[in-house]
């Protein structure tokens, strides 16, 4: 390998996927010196960020496959197969989320594999770890980066420091690109179901329970330790909101009316609920990437997004994949490499963003609805008969590769063909000649 030496990066924040992009640059020889606000959670027992688990798909898994660095996590993925539904009525049934075998998506502890993925970058050598560093500003006209204690030079600058991206905010300073944050109304709060000393899991651990409640809902997801995290999305104000889930009382009162087989499960309820802090939920739409060939942004610094598709982490973990092979392509030419990167993945940030939005309808409303059931196996139905052209929507986002826009603009013909023939407007022959006219083959 041959080392480059003349082109050095300083990468802003050590999340899930600054380390990623390190990697990924190292290997083409790349030196990196990684920058992050918070000590190293490898030393410090702390919490990784926000949730305690997350849901990996193809995405993320294709990235850490290209470092090398998903042998190491793989025995610590849970595969879930599916949506448990929980209804009102306390049955439960399993939506899966695909047809074939390896059509799952696991639930991975963000901490394991933040950590692991920071251990990979660093047994690069040309990677570095810097830890409480914690970036202020960009001062582009003089090539500083400023720290709370220091100011560093730089040649080239990545910016993958999260949702409130400092590296973002300079660049937009000093150039036209312009970003939004949209906050959803709703936020998230996490709560335990521990395992029973006897049976370990106390529900099925293959699959993300939900229990859909029209305008909130919670979710659980397994943990290696056979816990599982639980996670209630609310209002934040209004009837039953954060703002007015206020007491011990009106906590186990709620539970019970809406979620008494959870309630059950839940034994430090109040008191759980009580500790934990309300996570805030928004969407920053950013309209451009980068700053000509000195700067560029990516992950949640680029395209923060609601959690309701599982995709924020495989988002980001793809626009490192996408990176690699721009430099891998455009070699040294950093201005090609920096427009094209944010000229593709702009459009994607986007797409993702408003199916993340959608989900969250799907998730806590429709799923348990007959006409979204009959919508859904009418898409597996599709799928066979077509399979290299119709792939339902959740398929084509969390087990393809293809560019988000892509998956939406699919999606929308996808669903209008459905909507259709389900109302009676079309037939099924017009339905079929339509998916082999408007649906190019995927694979
Ligand atoms: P982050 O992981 O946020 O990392 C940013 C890093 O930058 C942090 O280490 C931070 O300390 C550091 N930093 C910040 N500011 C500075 C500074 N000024 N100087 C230096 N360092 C700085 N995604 C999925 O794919 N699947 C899921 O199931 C999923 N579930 C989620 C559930 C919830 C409740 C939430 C909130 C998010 C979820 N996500 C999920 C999204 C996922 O967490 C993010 O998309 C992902 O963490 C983005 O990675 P990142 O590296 O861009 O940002």
């Amino acid at each position: 390998m041959q080392l480059r030496d003349s082109d050095h990066f300083s990468l802003i924040g050590a999340g899930l996927a600054g380390p990623v992009m390190a990697t990924y640059l190292s290997q083409l020889g790349y030196p990196v010196d990684i920058y992050e606000s918070r000590s190293d959670m490898r030393v410090n027992s702390q919490s990784a960020g926000r949730s305690i688990n997350l849901a990996l798909s193809q995405r993320g898994i294709r990235a850490l496959k290209d470092i090398g660095a998903f042998k190491k996590i793989k025995s610590s993925l849970i595969p879930m197969n599916g949506r448990m539904i929980h209804d009102a009525d306390g049955n439960i049934h399993l939506q899966p989320y695909g047809q074939k075998k390896n059509e799952v998506i696991y639930s991975v502890s963000r901490s394991k594999l933040n950590k692991s993925l920071m251990d990979h970058a660093e047994g690069k050598e040309n990677v570095n770890f810097h830890f409480n560093y914690d970036l202020r500003d960009i001062d582009f006209q003089n090539s500083k980066l400023n720290f709370q204690n220091k100011n560093i030079p730089f040649r080239r600058v990545l910016g993958s420091d999260g949702a409130s991206s400092k590296v973002r905010a300079s660049i937009s300073k000093d150039s036209d690109i312009h970003f939004s944050k949209r906050p959803l109304g709703h936020g998230y709060k996490e709560l335990t179901i521990p395992p029973n000393n006897s049976t370990g899991f106390q529900l099925d651990q293959n699959a993300l329970h939900i229990w859909p409640r029209g305008q909130f809902m919670l979710i659980a997801l397994p943990n290696f330790d056979q816990s599982f995290t639980c996670t209630l999305f609310l209002p934040m104000d209004g009837d039953n909101s954060f703002t007015s889930l206020n007491s011990e009382k009106k906590v186990v009162d709620f539970f019970k009316n809406y979620f008494p087989d959870a309630e059950e499960l839940i034994p430090n309820l109040s008191d759980e609920y009580h500790k934990r802090p309300v996570g805030k939920l928004a969407t920053i739409y950013c309209d451009k990437w980068h700053y000509g060939g000195i700067a560029a942004i990516f992950g949640d610094a680029a395209h923060a997004i609601v959690p309701f598709f599982g995709q924020g982490m495989n988002a980001s973990l793809q626009d490192c994949t996408v990176m690699n092979s721009l430099v891998e392509e455009y070699e040294g030419d950093w201005d090609v490499i920096f427009s094209k990167f944010s000229d593709n993945q702009v459009p994607n940030g986007y797409a993702i963003a408003d199916m993340a939005l959608e989900n969250y309808i799907e998730m806590r409303d429709s799923v348990n609805d007959q006409k979204y059931k009959i919508k859904r196996q009418l898409e597996f139905d599709l799928e066979n008969k077509f399979w290299d052209r119709f792939v339902p929507r959740y398929s084509m986002v969390s087990f393809y590769e293809l560019p988000y826009s892509e998956v939406y603009r699919r999606g929308e013909i996808q669903f209008k063909l459905i909507d259709s023939f389900i109302e009676g407007i079309i037939t099924k022959k017009k339905l079929y000649a339509d998916i082999e006219n408007k649906l190019s083959p995927i694979r």
